[in-house]
């Protein structure tokens, strides 16, 4: 079978499977097995495919047909210009996420220390040391499975590794030390939305990784009650929020003495980042 061929044959299957992107994901799982190109794709499509190739490729698009997420088949997915190892243990890292990123990088200073809570894959967390100089952070987690993930894409991603360092604890029991900044994309979904996400979310991604709880701000009070503990006077808190919470994490930051309270849009025009200052007392 020619390349061509294959790729038309796997979106047929992803399409009947109910996959919206079936052209996209098919082509990125032929990409993924024979390392042709997208221009490989299109100038040779008559390129004959090994028998060895198309019976991983097939396979390929069984998985992906049982909605199991495309990045968690190539174990990869990139984010701020950087490939993420990924696998059922972290949140796979959004897109929307980058504005969260985006505006902590605004405001950023060398030598600046930064605490990630909730940091999964520790995609916020090593993407802002990535573009940043002489700044330091640490990642926290409540699940071991979660920081093997961040440890191994901090290895592999950032040239210093001793700039970061991680601590598995139920928020922020186990953290010492004072930080300039405290970023966090932590579980916000309501509960009962959980359950209507789409397959490749609520049946593959880690459920301790999305629910916030019946009102979704489970995580934003806890984080806002106890951030003064671990923030320098002036520090900033930067949070990701769902389309619906700007109002709502607004206040209870408002209410814990922050002040300076912004909220940010992403690329759909949606409520997605707030940020407050921890004002002196
Ligand atoms: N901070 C990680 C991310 O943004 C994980 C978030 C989470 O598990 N809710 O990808």
């Amino acid at each position: 079978m020619n390349i061509k061929e294959a790729w038309e044959t796997g979106a047929k299957k992803l399409d009947s499977a109910g996959i919206a992107e079936y052209q996209l994901d098919s082509r990125l799982l032929l990409e993924y097995v024979t390392g042709v190109t997208r221009q490989d794709l299109l100038v040779h499509p008559e390129k004959e495919l090994s028998k060895e190739e198309y019976d991983k490729y097939d396979l390929c698009i069984r998985e992906r047909a049982t909605r199991k997420p495309l990045q968690h088949i190539t174990g990869v997915q990139n984010f701020m210009g950087l490939d993420f190892k990924v696998n059922e243990f972290v949140l796979i890292p959004r897109q929307d996420t980058e504005v969260l990123v985006e505006e902590v990088l605004r405001d950023l200073r060398s030598g600046m220390d930064i605490l990630d809570m909730c940091t999964g894959s520790g995609c916020i967390l090593i993407s802002l040391l990535n573009y940043s100089l002489d700044t330091n952070g640490v990642g926290v987690d409540i699940s071991t499975k979660a920081l093997e993930v961040a440890r191994d894409n901090a290895k592999t991603l950032l040239k210093d590794e001793s700039r970061i360092s991680f601590i598995e604890s139920d928020l922020f029991d186990g953290v010492e030390g004072k930080f300039d900044v405290l970023v966090s994309n932590p579980p916000y979904i309501e509960s009962e939305e959980v359950l209507k996400l789409q397959p490749e979310v609520k049946d593959f991604e880690p459920r301790n990784a999305l629910d916030g709880d019946a009102d979704g701000l489970y995580f934003y009070r806890k984080i806002v009650n106890d951030a003064r503990k671990v923030l320098k006077p002036g520090g900033q808190i930067y949070f990701e929020i769902g389309y619906n919470q700007g109002e709502s994490v607004s206040k209870l930051l408002a209410g814990a003495n922050f002040g300076e309270i912004n909220v940010v849009k992403d690329y759909a025009g949606l409520d997605r980042v707030v940020s407050a200052t921890l004002l002196r007392d």
